[in-house]
């Protein structure tokens, strides 16, 4: 499996029918349609497929408004979807999408009455999130022609397909989807059929640990997300996101999975949306969810350079915050360098601030009530705005005072948050990691399809192996272990393959 183009994608010439005429299946009719391809839509309620028709008509006259296309195009692509009322109408169809509910039993009756009406060699696909394709195929004469195709919503934006392939599913078959979906100006990637594919498996750790965070009452939502905005590039926080995507539907995924993979801690759902979800704020759509959709956004102030009054003493590989030191040496602080082994160590006043290595400052610092502070990691400590950082318990408030005056003479703001393990961005990333190494070392994707997947599906401003490549495998490792001797809790336990790149100094996307 490469996620590399090999094969010759389904002629323009060739039928597409897509079963289920509902959010999904008009939007990847519309697909198909816009590609050149004749469509059949049908649905099991006649007029479903009549109004599936009605919508992708609606939608593509605004975009003709807007002037997106032109008129003529639009009547084109419209012309080329049909709506029919009856399965039989699709023999003709050398590609048939199923998009209807998410049900096993349904999808098996449904593929089973397909395979005598379609030709042989026609090929099967079915657009499921989280039902396994070796099941539903596991019904059919010839379920080597079975494939998951899975569009994201709304399918006629979102780039990625998931190209799932089950245990009996023929690898010619995987290949003239991923080259059909490459034609239809997706970006496919291949991935095995197992629990959450790719997308929705990885992006377990970027709900649970925010979750986890707020649970403790280390930070608030917003907090969360506006840290993990400005500190990592995520276009929206974790808690916007299960809001906007219903707080209902993120955590019956959560659960799905959790139960797929036998209660691996790493999946397991948290109360905290639980009773959201009990209490009806299931976000976006009921008007009320992590955020009150009555209230207006408040957008806080970029933070103002206040001059440093003492000067910065530094020790240590000061490789990985050389970003920080920049922005000292341009802001004109005195900087006084010391021996350059060991972890990085920034003195200022009564602070001793050190990158955190997912220990809370508390658990790693060498006497109590002393002055050490952690901070987080960012993806660009020479750009960013905002960073979390914790004091140890029983620390002087001047120690804390001194650490915000150090990274406000530098343009951060500091957000001061309760002695969290791992802080936000660091515990967020190296987790996301974790994740993505099991992946691979399940071969469930290679490391440009999981990277890819991540970007095209949910929008990741990098891929998380990428990250572990840019930032360091051995720092995630480090963080992770951190996490794991802070809590004791198993969901933090480092896969073998980030181990194993750490140790050996390996990229992932060079392997
Ligand atoms: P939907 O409820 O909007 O539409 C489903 C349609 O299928 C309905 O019109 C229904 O009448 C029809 N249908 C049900 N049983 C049928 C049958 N036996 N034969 C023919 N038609 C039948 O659902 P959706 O959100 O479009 O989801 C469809 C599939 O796509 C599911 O498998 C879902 O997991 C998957 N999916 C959904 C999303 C999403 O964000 N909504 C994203 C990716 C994948």
């Amino acid at each position: 499996m490469t996620d590399q183009p090999q094969a010759r994608a389904l002629p323009t010439d060739g039928i597409v029918a897509v079963v289920g005429a509902g959010t999904m299946g008009a939007g990847i009719a519309q697909v198909a349609a816009a590609a050149g391809h004749r469509v059949l839509l049908a649905d099991a309620r006649g007029e479903a497929a009549l109004a599936g028709r009605d919508r992708i008509q609606t939608g593509l006259h605004a975009r003709v408004a807007k002037g997106k296309i032109t008129a003529e195009d639009c009547e084109r692509l419209l012309e080329r979807i049909e709506a029919v009322s009856d399965l039989d109408h699709l023999s003709a169809a050398g590609l048939v999408i199923e998009a209807i509910f998410e049900d096993l039993e349904a999808k098996q009756a449904l593929f089973s009455k397909l395979e005598g009406i379609v030709a042989q060699d026609a090929i099967l696909a079915t657009n499921t999130s989280s039902v396994s394709v070796t099941a539903i195929a596991s019904v059919l004469t010839h379920p080597g022609r079975l494939v998951g195709m899975h569009f994201f919503n709304p399918a006629p934006v979102m780039k990625l397909v998931e190209v799932v392939t089950g245990l009996q599913t023929r690898a010619d078959v995987a290949e003239l989807i991923y080259a059909t979906a490459g034609a239809w100006k997706k970006k496919p990637v291949h991935a095995k059929s197992t629990p959450g594919f790719i997308v929705n498996r990885v992006a377990r750790p970027y709900y649970a640990e925010a979750l986890r965070v707020v649970e403790e009452g280390a930070a608030s939502p917003e907090q969360v997300d506006m840290l993990l905005a400005r500190g990592a590039g995520f276009r929206m926080g974790p808690f916007r996101l299960m809001d906007l995507i219903g707080n209902d539907v993120n955590y019956a995924v959560t659960q799905s999975t959790f139960k797929a993979y036998f209660g691996d801690p790493r999946y397991r759902p948290a109360l905290l949306q639980g009773e959201l979800v009990a209490a009806g704020r299931l976000g976006r759509k009921t008007g009320h969810g992590f955020y009150d959709y009555s209230q207006a956004e408040v957008d806080e102030p970029a933070v103002e350079a206040a001059p440093l009054r003492d000067a910065v003493d530094v020790s240590g590989d000061t490789g990985p915050i050389a970003g920080l030191l920049a922005r000292l040496d341009s802001a004109g602080a005195e900087l006084r360098t010391g021996k350059p082994t060991g972890p990085a160590v920034i003195r200022y006043g009564r602070a001793t601030l050190m990158m955190t290595d997912g220990l809370p400052a508390t658990l790693r610092a060498d006497g109590p009530g002393r002055g050490l502070v952690v901070f987080d990691l960012a993806d660009e400590y020479a750009a960013v705005s905002d960073l979390a950082i914790a004091t140890q318990d029983g620390a002087d408030d001047a120690v804390r005072c001194d650490a915000v005056a150090l990274f406000a003479g530098i343009g951060i703001r500091a957000h001061v948050l309760d002695d969290v393990p791992g802080l936000i961005v660091a515990r967020t990333l190296a987790m996301l990691a974790n994740e993505a190494a099991e992946a691979l070392l399940a071969g469930i994707g290679t490391a440009q399809g999981i990277d890819d997947a991540m970007h095209f599906g949910v929008n990741y401003p990098r891929g998380p192996l990428e990250w572990a490549d840019r930032i360091g495998a051995r720092y995630f490792v480090d963080v992770l272990d951190g996490l794991q001797a802070s809590y004791g809790d198993v969901r933090y336990r480092t896969s073998v393959k980030l181990r194993r790149v750490a140790r050996s100094g390996v990229k992932f996307r060079n392997n």
